[in-house]
């Protein structure tokens, strides 16, 4: 096992159709709801709605929830991975994860299956834009919500699960 921090996308099927981006700050999992989900190109901004703390072991679920304390409707683990914070202010100290949330600035470096290099959440008004910072796993030419539509841990899709 490692000890750095975990991040986890979830595709819920709830009212709509959205992306939970969850990373592990602090003992818990600080997550915002990414309509469109993530997007490879560094000019597109996807709106995040910052949205309630879960618990790390949330992190694993995946399944068709039946009451509606998470929200009901179909959930897959759509990526899982381990995060750098990137986080610095503006003479170069790094700014913690729960500093940075506060200050509404995140910046981060993903390892997960299908997301990878650097992502800068930012807040503007009562929402976050999630932004996919330019690097090399930048790529405006392939939208991995379609192309990998996939759990990483079963192997099913939405629509799979929810029949499940
Ligand atoms: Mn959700």
């Amino acid at each position: 096992m490692t000890d750095k921090p975990i991040f986890v996308v979830q595709l819920h099927d709830a009212r709509r159709l959205h992306y939970d981006v969850r990373l592990e700050v602090d003992g818990v999992l600080k997550s915002w709801a990414v309509p469109r989900g993530p997007s490879l190109d560094p000019v597109v901004k996807r709106l995040a709605v910052f949205t309630t703390d879960h618990d790390l072991e949330y992190a694993s679920y995946e399944g068709v929830h039946a009451d509606a304390q998470y929200g009901s409707g179909a959930v897959i683990v759509w990526d899982a991975g381990i995060y750098t914070n990137l986080t610095r202010d503006d003479r170069h100290q790094v700014v913690n994860p729960a500093q940075a949330i506060e200050r509404g600035h995140f910046k981060v470096q993903l390892h997960g299956v299908k997301l990878n290099g650097a992502w800068a959440f930012t807040r503007t008004g009562d929402d976050w834009l999630l932004v996919k910072v330019r690097d090399a796993a930048a790529d405006p030419a392939v939208d991995l919500t379609v192309t990998e539509p996939r759990s990483v841990l079963s192997g099913l899709t939405i629509q799979e699960m929810a029949a499940s």
